[in-house]
């Protein structure tokens, strides 16, 4: 992705003029369909009516009042609906405006939660390797994607980094799934035994990998091994679900699928479907309490924290989902969409492996299907895809090898929960294309 300073400077790129269903449609009227939502925002994809109409609404009947004053309807009930939703003991919500914001909220409330416990040593905090949580300062800090932390290193707070449950590249060949599931989470204790267990706070990860591995599900077993492990240290376990969360895989939150509940979950991008800036933390009635009857006050806070507009438009969106039941749909379609996924590309010479859950899928690609190597990341591959898929009008985001070889390319694509057949057979066609125009079998 270029992220040059815009003045809007970006003067090459296309104009997107409007929205339309699954596509976005450009100044000169080219259709796109828009096969990631950017990445993994638009749930809903673009133009839906009953999302536009609650922002006029809302807008005509209040556009601000400060948190520190009022609550509003809208952020109320968001907060029920989410609430009703939530996995284990989630009980609380605390509206931001973005993924980013969302962790930086979490980290500080674990750190609080802890001092207010009379356990002010709880200091350190641990997430994994390859896990991309944000680009403000504690967030890229929870991030262990080297090329994004490289020149702010100096500036970032002390995270422990251990391996992600990525099977496809750290399963040995005579490993079963649950010995690696195992040896895998088995890193989060000996990291917590190496730190001392009074010193740690919390254990940070995304059920589902999205931002640098193109959505990588953990193997079964190893997010409840997990969640034994921090219950046993007292560690909490907070789960950004900001890509996978809100209907993505399947599931209203993806830890469902692993049969878990965090302390603290940090969603987003789906929350919004990109009609508002929006983002939450949900915590425990535990985690709450101690705050509240303790100095009574989170030492946090944002000028636009449950803005009236964000909060109805993501009303809106879950409303949305609720009534045309478009979580079980992504779990039907997205079965359709990995079968032909797999058919298509599932034995072309690059493509080393092809995975994820509902409508959230990662292509892996390789220089050698047989060894696994990665490109050499100076071949730019993703990037080169995803140029190529957009010259065919198809929109998938491409995540780029590293520079220390040890992550490959990646392109990640999670469609709108509406796509239908037919979209599917343009989308293979149109990858299929961009794939043979960048990577020849031979090349
Ligand atoms: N966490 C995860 C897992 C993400 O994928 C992202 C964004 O891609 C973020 C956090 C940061 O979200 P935002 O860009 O809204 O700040």
């Amino acid at each position: 992705m270029s992220h040059v300073f815009p003045r809007h400077c970006h003067s090459d790129l296309p104009r997107a003029a409007s929205g339309d269903g699954c596509y976005l449609i450009d100044q000169t009227g080219k259709r796109y369909f828009d096969g990631s939502g950017g990445a993994a925002v638009s749930c809903l994809g673009h133009s839906n009516a009953r999302v536009t109409q609650a922002i006029k609404d809302q807008a005509d009947q209040l556009a601000f009042a400060h948190t520190g004053f009022f609550t509003t309807d809208p952020a109320e009930e968001l907060a029920d609906m989410l609430i009703a939703e939530a996995p284990g003991d989630l009980d609380r919500v605390y509206f931001v405006s973005g993924g980013s914001e969302a962790v930086e909220a979490a980290i500080k409330l674990a750190r609080q939660y802890h001092i207010e416990n009379g356990q002010p040593k709880r200091r350190h905090l641990i997430a994994r390797r390859q896990s991309y949580h944000g680009n403000t300062l504690g967030a890229l800090a929870a991030g262990g994607n080297a090329w994004r932390r490289a020149q702010f290193s100096p500036l970032l707070i002390d995270v422990s980094h251990i391996s992600p449950c990525y099977e496809y590249a750290e399963r040995h060949d005579d490993e079963t799934l649950a010995a690696y599931g195992a040896r895998a989470a088995q890193e989060l204790e000996d990291e917590i035994l190496r730190l001392g267990p009074d010193q740690v706070m919390a254990f940070l990860a995304e059920p589902v990998v999205g931002a640098t591995l193109g959505a990588v599900p953990a193997v079964e077993g190893y997010f409840a091994r997990i969640r034994e492990i921090c219950d046993r240290y007292g560690v909490l376990l907070i789960l950004d679900e900001v890509m996978c969360g809100m209907g993505r895989t399947g599931h209203m939150f993806a830890c469902d699928a692993d049969g878990i509940a965090p302390d603290i979950l940090c969603i987003a991008k789906g929350l919004g479907a990109g009609y508002q800036p929006i983002g939450a933390m949900l915590c425990t009635r535990g985690i709450y309490d101690a705050v509240a009857s303790g100095t009574g006050f989170f030492q946090h806070g944002h000028t636009y924290l449950g803005h009236p507009i964000a909060t109805a438009a993501a009303r809106a969106v879950l409303q949305e989902m609720k009534d045309n039941a478009l979580i079980p749909r992504v779990r039907q379609i997205g079965a359709t969409f990995e079968a032909a996924l797999q058919s298509h590309f599932g034995q072309h010479a690059h493509v080393g492996d092809i995975r994820g859950r509902g409508l959230f899928w990662g292509i892996e690609l390789v220089a050698e299907r047989e060894t696994r190597i990665p490109f050499d990341p100076a071949h730019r591959v993703a990037n080169r895809l995803k140029k190529a898929a957009f010259n065919e009008g198809l929109i998938c985001y491409p995540m780029p090898g590293t520079r220390d070889g040890k992550v490959g390319d990646h392109l990640l694509l999670a469609p709108p929960f509406i796509m239908t057949e037919p979209q599917i057979d343009e989308v293979t066609s149109k990858l299929g294309r961009a794939l043979d125009c960048v990577l020849s079998p031979k090349s």
